[in-house]
């Protein structure tokens, strides 16, 4: 998610919004969220996993890369479980832009993580369920608030496949936290029909189905349906697009596995723009075709893409974009960027903050909302770095003269990094005082031993979702130091630990 910049106001006099570099308010934190949307029609329907009746302990077929250890949360269980592991989710879905109304089907095929006597799922109450089946046998969904329950017994390693058919006007939740720039979380439409997704920690079940966790990776498939001039727009490649009788359909893949706070979906009039391969990677951005002006401010991306990938090794996934939308914060939703429309979130520093998320925090994730500054204070540091990089501020600088200045107001008043206040999710607690713990961590082991740590600890946990204990331990291991007490130290401090 973006970086709030609710203090530290000098600002330096280079800044130049629509022109390279605005550099804003020193201390910022940025946190990212994502969204997803999808169809899968191919790729299911030719699965053996997605057989009739369900499959065997193997049958998870062309979606092994998918399989996951799905938790309780120990910071939000009451979203997500421990019993499904989601594999693939195909979401067909049309939006009804006059009537803000969502309908589609979702097709999820999952493995049983353990046996259970039914099938647990999130999903917002605004949506209404008409038809449920699973391995093609209709079922009589229940429904308690904000959750579904499929009555089918299901038995460890076996695979099954649950097809559904909502609809519904998509309402927001709440967000666990006090950011300015996100008071609710999930599917948000406007009153001109244009809609969009944010959804860290959770809030994906406001507009599908899916156990709603940061453990349960899944592959996603998207077919999306909306009048036109209007454009849906999802996680992935673009597969097809295709006008007629006046509905414009895309259909999107996902073709590497993301948590579900990182899916996302959007609706609008939007224009893409193409800026070709950078390292074999398609880069492009969606921009609102009422702002012009962001089609070649945002070139920027390329060179910012090299830059990342100097740092932080080969991009890990086959596609990157990013899509505006109208909101006040950003998301690195995986391999299509939601920035917001406004001043406060759609800055060069934001869109690089949430392009080095693309490493950390999706391709490795944290496993559990406790330690949400594995991503968040390591996107900031990497928002230090092009800082200095680009000649805002020497890294040192920043780090000591300012976020050393508030540390101890951030951890007092939210709480330690690594055991905030559940009620203050992403606040600037879990941004900048791990920055600093890395920055502190880089002077330690020396820059050159660091980078290349820094390379490795996603190149080496691609794909999945990672404890704090494994991170301790990886560091440990591969710095040839015992990193566990200055980890504790500075995880665990409630005021300046340095
Ligand atoms: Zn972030």
């Amino acid at each position: 998610m973006i970086t709030l910049r609710t203090l530290g106001e000098r600002r330096p006099d280079r800044s130049t919004r629509h022109g390279s570099t605005r550099l804003t308010g020193a201390l910022v934190a940025i946190a990212a969220l994502g969204t997803l949307v999808g169809t899968l029609v191919g790729a299911v329907a030719s699965d053996p996993a997605v057989a009739a009746h369900g499959g065997s302990a193997g049958a998870a077929g062309n979606y092994g890369s998918a399989i996951s250890t799905p938790r309780v949360d120990s910071y939000y269980p009451a979203h997500g479980n421990d019993v499904v592991d989601a594999l693939h989710y195909g979401l067909d879905l049309t939006w009804h832009p006059h009537k803000r109304s969502l309908s589609g089907t979702e097709r999820l095929v999952f493995r049983a993580a353990k046996d259970a006597d039914a099938i647990p799922l999130d999903l917002s109450n605004a949506l209404t369920v008409t038809s449920a089946a699973v391995d093609g046998h209709a079922v009589r969904a229940t429904r308690s608030t904000d959750h579904l329950s499929l009555p089918v017994a299901i038995t460890a390693g076996q695979v099954h496949t649950v097809t559904l058919s909502y609809a519904g006007v998509p309402r927001p939740v709440a967000a666990p936290g006090t950011r300015s720039d996100e008071s609710v979380l999930g599917f948000i439409s406007k009153r001109d029909g244009r809609a969009y997704a944010m959804q860290e920690p959770y809030g994906a079940f406001t507009w599908y189905a899916v156990n709603d966790q940061p453990a349960d990776k899944a592959l996603y498939d998207f077919s999306l349906h909306v009048p036109a001039p209007y454009v849906g727009i999802a996680n992935g490649r673009l597969t097809h697009r295709h006008t007629g009788h006046g509905v414009t359909t895309t259909r999107w893949h996902l073709a590497s596995p993301a948590a579900s706070y990182l899916t996302t979906i959007a609706f609008g009039n939007y224009q893409q723009t193409r800026l070709g391969k950078v390292h074999g990677t398609p880069l492009s951005y969606w921009t609102p075709t009422d702002r012009p002006e962001l089609v070649s401010w945002l070139r920027f991306m390329a060179k910012d893409f090299r830059w990342l990938e100097h740092l932080l090794g080969p991009y890990p996934f086959d596609t990157l974009s990013l899509v505006v939308v109208p909101s006040k914060s950003a998301m690195e939703t995986q391999t299509m960027i939601s920035e917001g429309d406004t001043r406060g979130a759609l800055d060069e520093q934001d869109v690089v903050h949430e392009m080095s998320h693309q490493w950390y925090g999706d391709q490795v994730t944290p496993n559990d909302w406790r330690d949400v500054w594995m991503s968040e204070g390591m996107a900031m540091y990497v928002q230090y770095r092009w800082l200095d990089h680009v000649g805002g501020y020497r890294t040192g600088t920043w780090v000591d003269t300012e976020t050393s200045r508030y540390d101890a107001t951030y951890l007092s008043e939210y709480g330690p990094m690594g055991a905030y206040n559940p009620a203050d999710f992403a606040s600037s607690n879990v941004y900048l005082p791990p920055a600093r713990m890395w920055w502190t961590l880089s002077k330690m082991l020396g820059k050159a031993r660091f980078d290349d740590l820094l390379r490795r600890w996603p190149a080496s946990h691609p794909h999945s979702s990672q404890s704090r204990e494994a991170l301790e331990d990886w560091w440990s291991a591969a710095s040839g130091r015992d990193l566990h007490p200055f980890f504790q130290r500075w995880l665990s401090a409630t005021r300046d630990p340095s």
